[in-house]
């Protein structure tokens, strides 16, 4: 099992490992923090480093997926803080999305852009689908266990990524609102489709922060709110995430779409 999301979901574990590790695409974001929860094997990974020093469009995504599933990670939990597209969706709302729209501009978002490795390998051109970007499986058993700590969660909504830092300008937040879509993020992608090009399962847990700049009428959103209403709600979601990761199938269990993304096609490499 693998979590990426800041150093509050692992601080309190008991015996974790440090393990530094590196990819054919350079660093991850921070070592992997191993450790176990429920007698699961769990490596936690810092998404912005453990100081919180990389901004989302700085991210080595490709790296972080490709670390965790070096070790083995199969099924992966990405909680991450969001604002909230409708007035219903405020602070303190989890949402466990089932789409979403990428909205950013300038990532490397694909392990299939025919650039060769370092050992010489090539990627094969393989198209994967993102129909349904999000593992079945992990979005029911996150539900499950967000409302087993009686916390009602929003199930299913779309996660509009953009590329930040900047938060959203009130007609883009208006426009991204009137389209339907539920929360705005900065890093749902390319973590989700990364996980899905390496046939990893992928479950986005969202918090709402703030309502997103056309969703209210105040001076719009500041940094400083958003780290105030994770830190409030970071143990309820540690303990949720905690509960999924015991209850997320043994691997010769996983049985769901994401284990045959590539449809049988030869990526070009070996898988890590
Ligand atoms: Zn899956």
């Amino acid at each position: 099992m693998g979590v990426i999301g800041g150093s509050g979901f692992y601080s309190f574990l008991d015996d974790v490992t440090e393990l530094r590790i590196d990819t054919p695409y350079g660093a991850p974001s921070d070592s992997l923090f191993l450790g176990e929860i429920a007698g699961r094997k769990v490596a936690f990974l810092p998404r912005h480093g453990r100081g919180h020093h990389l901004p989302p469009h700085r991210i080595n995504y490709r790296a972080n997926l490709w670390a965790l599933r070096s070790v083995g990670v199969r099924q992966i939990l990405g909680p991450c803080a969001v604002g909230g597209l409708r007035p219903e969706y405020g602070p303190g709302t989890l949402l466990v999305p089932d789409q979403f729209v990428d909205r950013t501009k300038a990532r490397a978002q694909t392990y299939f852009d025919g650039a060769p490795l370092p050992d010489g390998t090539v990627p094969n051109v393989v198209h994967v689908s993102p129909a349904d970007p999000y593992c079945p499986t992990g979005r029911r058993i996150a539900v499950k266990a967000a409302r087993g700590r009686d916390w009602e969660p929003v199930d299913g909504g779309t996660l509009v990524v953009v590329e930040g830092p900047r938060f959203s300008t009130r007609a883009e937040s208006r426009w991204h609102a009137s389209q339907g879509w539920s929360v705005v993020g900065m890093t749902g992608h390319p973590e989700a489709m990364l996980a899905r090009e390496l046939e990893l399962c992928y479950t986005s847990l969202t918090l709402v922060t703030d309502l997103d700049a056309g969703a209210e009428s105040g001076e719009g959103v500041s940094h400083d709110d958003v780290l105030q209403v994770f830190a409030a709600n970071v143990d309820r979601l540690r303990t949720v995430l905690f509960d999924a990761v015991a209850g997320l199938p043994a691997e010769e269990e996983r049985d769901c779409l994401c284990t045959r993304a590539l449809g049988g096609m030869d990526p070009g490499f070996v898988l890590p």
